[in-house]
């Protein structure tokens, strides 16, 4: 092993937190072994607290109508070919039961944004789900809305939020998304759904166009200091449909490296392995667990709709995704040595 590297795993090991350049020096210089030795501390680690569980949440796609732009996002308001559509209250609430029945006790509502989710059906929607399935946590990922709708409805009962960064840097931001939104606003409803007592989700995609070594310290120096409750990463994948089409998709290898930074930053936090890791590599999902990752989310949206939640090109929907095959799922998961909990 290279010695400064050695050095800085050690030391990232020791103090959780490295100084940015640090962080770009173990990215751009890491090797198997290193690699290797992260990824079993990274697993110890998450041993600490989750021991060999697996937590599962019923994702539910509420929607593909959205006001945004962003470069990278196949249903960005631009792809005139996406076919739109955007479910009822009813059809959540049946999606929920459905997840129940399966044993899912967390439900994320994940949508574009759609101005249709007024804060009045978002708190209706929520209410009823919180009554019905009280042993549930309610999770939305609706993107960026005011501080006074998130209080709203934090306060009819959302538990969580996910909102990813994106990007830590302003100009890697400025390349990812249209003129009109910005990093600062990004940001600032991050803080905000924290002081709210929302336990928050931050997150980026690894290999986005543009991206350098630099911008992912930058997104670790942001972790280490923001200490999200959650975090999701999983590689850039390129929709055919976009501005990004002809970019190449992120790294599955470096999308693990980084989840086991992760874990080491940020001990505790809920990690997923992403749909988009699953989607790159067959056993995305198992690298993912076995890297420090803690977290699935398979599909529980309509059967009818998957196809048209399409964020990136070959996004997977079937099989262990599919939230009706649990079973698939757990016996996978099974065979690493973790197991997937009914817990919320
Ligand atoms: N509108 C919500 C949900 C966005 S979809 C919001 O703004 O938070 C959830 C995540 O999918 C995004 O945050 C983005 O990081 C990821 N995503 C979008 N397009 C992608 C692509 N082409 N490849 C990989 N991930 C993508």
């Amino acid at each position: 092993m290279d010695n400064n590297i050695n050095e800085l795993a050690c030391k990232l090991l020791e103090t959780r937190k490295l100084t940015a350049e640090e962080y770009a020096y173990l990215i751009e210089h890491r090797d198997s072994e290193t690699t290797e030795f992260l990824r079993e501390h990274a697993v110890c680690i998450r041993k600490e607290t989750y021991g060999n569980e697996v937590l599962i949440r019923g994702l539910i796609e509420v929607s593909n109508i959205c006001k945004n732009d962003c470069l990278y996002c196949g249903i960005r308001k631009s792809n005139w070919r996406a076919e739109r559509y955007r479910l009822s209250e009813k059809e959540i609430l049946s999606a929920a039961e459905t997840g129940y029945g399966l044993g899912f006790k967390t439900f994320v509502l994940q949508g574009g944004e759609d101005a249709w989710y007024t804060d009045e059906r978002l708190e209706r929607i929520i209410r009823q789900i919180k009554k019905k399935y009280p042993d549930c946590a309610v999770t939305l990922s609706l993107g960026e809305r005011g501080r006074e709708s998130f209080q709203r409805l934090r306060a009819a009962g959302a538990d969580r939020y996910l909102l990813r960064h994106e990007t830590a840097d302003r100009e890697h931001y400025r390349k990812l998304h249209p003129p009109e939104m910005s990093f600062e606003h990004r940001m600032e409803c991050l803080r905000e759904l924290k002081e709210l007592g929302f336990q928050t989700g931050a997150g980026f995609m690894v290999g986005s166009p543009f991206q350098t070594t630099e911008n992912l310290a930058m997104d670790l120096k942001f972790l280490e200091e923001f200490q999200p409750e959650m975090c999701g990463i999983g590689p850039f994948i390129p929709h055919h449909d976009t501005p990004f089409s002809e970019y190449n998709a992120g790294s599955v290898e470096l999308t693990c490296f980084l989840l086991s930074v992760i874990r080491i930053i940020c001990p505790k936090v809920l990690l997923p392995a992403t749909t988009a890791l699953g989607t790159l590599d067959p056993e995305g999902r198992e690298k993912g667990i076995l890297s420090g990752a803690n977290v699935v989310m398979p599909n529980l949206s309509p059967a009818n709709v998957r196809s048209k939640y399409l964020l990136y090109d070959g996004k997977l929907a079937a099989g262990a995704e599919a939230a009706e095959n649990l079973a698939d799922l757990k016996q996978r998961i099974e065979k690493i040595g973790y197991k997937v909990v009914e817990k919320k």
